[in-house]
């Protein structure tokens, strides 16, 4: 009920419990998603949900990003959903095709193979381009540059719990860099060389690595990886952290070997190893009062208090079903 609602609303900013649009020290913030013209549909789903549960009484800006310029009803399908400020904008060419480097035959045979043997995605080069430019660009497109904080918003996506209070106010506040809702395992034939990679790179970088880094809870007991990562669909996050010069040296080094084009590296893990190494454990926050749900996963409060203004069932969240979130819930025990 909307009265029920806005009382809410008015109860919880009489406590101080909300940082309004106009109050001084409001984040720099914006609601970054990614999308194709085609996506109306999606985002007509996702955005009006959005907006009820959190954004009508935050009214953060929405930002846009495309590899080809959106059309006139992208737009303005788009400004029917939200009276927040919303930009439009296109990823520089350089973002969004292969570097200099890479052999693009062995890109295309790679594809063919990977396509033969049914991996998600494997045959795709836009879902590469797309890996690749969540991985090391969106944070450098000049719409995101008056920005601190991100929150990744997909088509189809579902909030399924009311979000009172500012999850940006309180990434700031308490100095988190990354925070997530869903930890899955990734298919290990996209990234049968990340691993390796990124061991070289620490061996390479020892002192640009965290003395507090949380790799720990991404080692399996042979010291390899046990393929766990932040889904990345969901993130809300410093832009800082995804611009500082370890994270781009990291993506760098990346970038240079390959992979997003020879495998199909996904931005998740990508991500989650770079948050892993050069993150402390204090800066990396699980949103567990988030209702969350990315086909065909989610994240459902199961603490009942956390519970009253959802719509999810808690006995569906992902967390229940694999071992992840438990190896990160460890590392914050064992202080
Ligand atoms: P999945 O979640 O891994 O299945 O991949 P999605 O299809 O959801 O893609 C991830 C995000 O990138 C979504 O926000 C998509 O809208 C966006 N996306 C994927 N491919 C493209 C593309 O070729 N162009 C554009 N502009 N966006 C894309
Ligand atoms: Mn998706």
């Amino acid at each position: 009920c909307s009265k029920c609602s806005e009382t809410k609303t008015a109860v919880a900013s009489k406590q101080g419990r909300f940082t309004r649009n106009s109050a001084p020290g409001k984040v720099k913030a914006a609601i970054v998603i990614l999308a194709r013209n085609s996506d109306i549909d999606g985002l007509n789903h996702t955005i009006p949900m959005f907006e009820q549960r959190f954004n009508h009484k935050f009214n953060y800006p929405y930002v846009f990003l495309n590899d080809v310029p959106f059309n006139e009803r992208f737009k303005s399908a788009m400004r029917k959903l939200t009276t927040s400020k919303l930009s439009f904008g296109t990823v520089p060419t350089e973002h969004w095709s292969y570097p200099s480097w890479i052999n693009v035959t062995k890109a295309d045979e790679a594809r063919k193979s990977m396509e033969k043997r049914d991996i998600i995605y494997g045959g795709s080069l836009p879902y590469r381009h797309m890996c690749r430019y969540n991985s090391g660009f969106f944070f450098r497109h000049p719409l995101l540059q008056e920005y601190d904080y991100y929150w990744r918003v997909e088509p189809w996506v579902e909030f399924t719990c009311d979000i009172d209070y500012d999850p940006f106010v309180f990434m700031k506040t308490n100095n988190k860099d990354y925070g997530f809702t869903i930890m899955v395992p990734e298919y290990i034939e996209t990234i049968p060389t990340l691993w390796d990679t990124v061991e070289k790179f620490i061996e390479e970088h020892q002192q640009i690595i965290h003395p507090k880094n949380t790799l720990k809870m991404f080692r399996n007991d042979q010291g390899s990886y046990n393929l766990c990562h932040f889904w990345s669909n969901f993130e809300i996050g410093s832009l800082r952290f995804f611009r500082s010069g370890a994270y781009s040296k990291y993506f760098d080094y990346l970038d240079k070997k390959g992979g997003f084009f020879y495998e199909r590296w996904g931005d998740a893990p990508v991500h989650s190893l770079g948050v892993a190494m050069f993150l402390p454990r204090e800066k990396i926050h699980y949103f567990e009062d988030i209702g969350y749900f990315h086909n065909p996963f989610q994240n459902c409060p199961a603490n009942p208090a956390l519970q009253l203004r959802c719509s999810c069932n808690p006995k569906k969240s992902e967390s229940l079903n694999n071992d992840c979130l438990n190896r990160y819930l460890e590392l914050y025990r064992s202080r």
